[in-house]
């Protein structure tokens, strides 16, 4: 049922009680309206606003708790909302993922520019052409790509459950695309248990990088842990690293995993009482929600790595979006739209691999 949305003084207090990082007084003045217009409009059209980790605080802000999160999380409460309108606030391939997963509900997002450097270089021939060079190695994606190249492969993966799934996988070898650091990461992992292929090892396919995660280098890390006083292996002060960065930033990191399990770590550490000071080298957004989340760490930024794509997601866009829906106009420029050959054969990989996280969770619990 449909919560009542709260009045633009209320959203003022709240966000004043929320004490965000990097919000002042003057954004919350200017912005209080807008976000209750949003509010109201979720609620009066049962709109689930799925917000992805690095969307900016006020845009964050926007969704329910459980509505946040990373792609696999995101793409769980996808299969299972029974809201009959999805708003991505993400990229568009995560957009399609949630459509891929309710066929029959609308998903919009407020801007279809927003891509990924991932995705947008690895499509559905790519993986055909790596395909032909090995016959019946199984063909593991990650999420961050587009419907028609997961239509592809055999099982899709997220950076929190890669490992466990390219290990389930039959056979001794195991194709993965398109991120070709993630990759090299993935390889080191699972040496002696799984042979990894990917683009460009031992082929002349193009593969692709995240532009974002791509940036930070292993001089970057020195210095960040020189000026902000990391020293490695510190008990209480921890680097962290994102899978898709290089393998010699994972191997300087304290820690490395997807967004949700350095999460986790971090608020595992703060109810410990064991956690002063961090640096994630992931996009900056995702400190920032992690900031707002633990205030009593001391975060190190990044602000110069910030995903051109996620960007594009602003609190203006969704606000047009949900006005276009309340006013009954088009929403093509909006809507993700998918033939229905590609959803069926794109749904097979992304529902074997929730089959498969469910399973192993299963186990772990
Ligand atoms: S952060 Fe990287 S992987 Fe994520 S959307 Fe941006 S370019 Fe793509």
């Amino acid at each position: 049922m449909a919560t009542a949305a709260p009045d633009v003084d209320e959203v003022k207090r709240r966000l004043r009680s929320r004490k965000l990082p990097f919000v002042l007084d003057v954004d919350i003045e200017a912005k209080a309206d807008l976000i209750a217009e949003v509010l109201r409009l979720k609620a009066k059209h049962n709109v689930v606003i799925l917000g992805h980790n690095y969307m900016e605080p006020l845009v964050f802000d926007l969704s329910d708790l459980e509505e946040r999160g990373d792609s696999l999380q995101l793409s769980m409460y996808a299969a299972r909302t029974s809201a009959s309108t999805i708003l991505f606030n993400g990229v568009v391939f995560m957009a399609e993922t949630a459509k891929v997963l309710n066929p029959d509900k609308r998903v919009l997002i407020a801007d279809m520019r927003a891509g990924c450097s991932l995705a947008d270089n690895f499509r559905g021939p790519d993986v055909r052409a790596l395909k032909e060079r090995y016959p019946g190695v199984p063909v593991m994606i990650y999420i961050n790509s587009y419907a028609d190249a997961k239509a592809e492969c055999d099982v899709c993966c997220t950076s929190a459950n890669a490992p466990a799934i390219a290990s389930a996988l039959p056979g001794d070898r195991v194709l993965f695309v398109p991120d070709i650091l993630f990759a090299q990461n993935l390889e080191t992992e699972l040496r002696g248990r799984k042979e990894v292929l990917f683009p460009g090892k031992g082929n002349d396919v193009r593969g692709a990088v995240c532009e974002v995660h791509e940036r930070f280098t292993l001089e970057d890390l020195r210095m960040i842990r020189g000026s902000f006083e990391i020293p490695k292996g510190h008990a209480s002060r921890i680097v962290y690293a994102h899978w898709e960065c290089r393998p010699d930033v994972l191997r300087e990191a304290d820690v490395y995993g997807s967004t949700s399990q350095i999460r986790s770590d971090i608020a595992r550490r703060v109810k410990e009482g064991r956690l002063e000071k961090a640096f994630v080298a992931s996009e900056c957004e995702l400190t920032t929600n992690l900031m707002a989340e633990f205030p009593g760490v001391e975060f190190a930024t990044a602000c110069f790595v910030r995903c051109q794509h996620m960007a594009r997601i602003t609190l203006d866009g969704v606000l047009t979006v949900l006005r276009a829906l309340d006013a009954g106009t088009d929403l093509k420029a909006w809507e993700v739209s998918l033939d229905r050959a590609t959803i069926d054969r794109a749904r097979r990989p992304i529902e074997r691999m929730l089959e498969m996280s469910t399973a192993a969770q299963n186990r772990v619990g």
